[in-house]
């Protein structure tokens, strides 16, 4: 249904109010240093919708580390690049285990489940990198980051990405194990450094918002507007998001939210409704799987109180 944007200023500011003054925040990701330090008494809440409107609620204006939201972006850039070729790579079901296991590698030779888990993401980045030089696929991802969100103002956080080549040994042994089988093509390192520094991209919940209209609007940064991928393509990243884009939460999160949806150990959560709005949503304490607690609370409160869902008959 359409609502009016005093009623969706008025859900995004009771919601932001509520987050705020929630005690359970969930623990914030303590692998390394520079995310550790982050203050768990943080919440932001943006929604662009389709006529443009920016809402937002918290902190909105500041930049966290996007991580694993950054695997939908590699994901558009490698299937623009290699379209149905990039299947042989990764496959599209749910793992069913956390983000970064290494179990199901073995058993199905070396083929990563679905393009979000971390083995998936890295050989998502391993097809981008092809035979380019790390700084030209990494320059390539940041500036297609840049185009989605129209706004020049994106970087890597220099501080995370050190961090993470630093401590990162299990996807160094993801790495070299789907190496071994030829999943990945360029030496581990190379596209680890990649993969390494997309996931140190830091945006705030307004620029992720708007990153993610492409796939509220069916390939489109707005209805009718600039085409960032096809239609056919936005759709079917929608689909692995609400069934893949949680991890081993993604059951859970399709059901209590009815949107898809992409979490990153930074806290942050881009999720759309198609033909609606694009969401970006920020919290930095985790829930046992690796998703922000209240982000996700935030998203099923939003959902709540809009009707929105895809499974909402339009
Ligand atoms: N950079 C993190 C990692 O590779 C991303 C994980 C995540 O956000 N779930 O472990």
């Amino acid at each position: 249904q359409d609502l009016s944007s005093e009623r969706l200023h008025d859900i995004v500011a009771e919601i932001s109010k509520e987050m705020a003054d929630e005690t359970e925040r969930g623990k914030v990701a303590d692998y390394i240093p520079p995310l550790a330090r982050i203050d768990p008494n943080q919440f932001a809440l943006t929604i662009i919708t389709k006529d443009g409107e920016v809402i937002s609620g918290g902190d909105a204006q500041t930049r966290f580390s996007i991580q694993s939201v950054s695997k939908v972006f590699t994901l558009a850039l490698g299937l623009g690049r290699l379209g149905e070729r990039l299947w042989a790579r990764v496959g599209r079901e749910p793992s069913g285990d956390p983000f970064n296991s290494i179990v199901q590698l073995e058993h199905e030779k070396g083929l990563p489940r679905n393009p979000f888990i971390n083995a998936g993401a890295i050989a998502v980045t391993d097809s981008i990198l092809g035979g380019f030089a790390p700084k030209e696929a990494l320059g390539e991802i940041l500036q297609f980051v840049r185009f989605l969100a129209s706004d020049e103002d994106i970087a890597i956080d220099p501080d995370v990405a050190r961090s993470e080549l630093a401590t990162g040994f299990r996807n160094v042994a993801l790495a070299n194990f789907m190496r071994s089988f030829g999943t990945i093509t360029s030496p581990p390192e190379l596209t680890l450094g990649v993969y390494f520094h997309h996931c140190a991209i830091a945006m705030t919940t307004e620029q992720l918002a708007a990153a993610g209209r492409f796939l509220a609007f069916d390939g489109r940064l707005s209805p009718g507007g600039a085409r960032a991928i096809s239609a056919r393509m936005a759709r079917q990243i929608n689909t692995l998001m609400l069934t893949c884009g949680h991890y081993d939460g993604s059951g859970e999160f399709a059901f209590r939210v009815g949107l898809p949806g992409k979490s990153g150990v930074g806290g942050g959560i881009m999720a759309v409704v198609p033909g609606q709005a694009s969401i970006g949503c920020w919290s930095p304490g985790l829930n046992a799987v690796g998703n922000s607690h209240l982000a996700s609370q935030a998203l099923e409160q939003l959902a709540l109180r809009t009707g929105w869902s895809v499974f909402a008959p339009r």
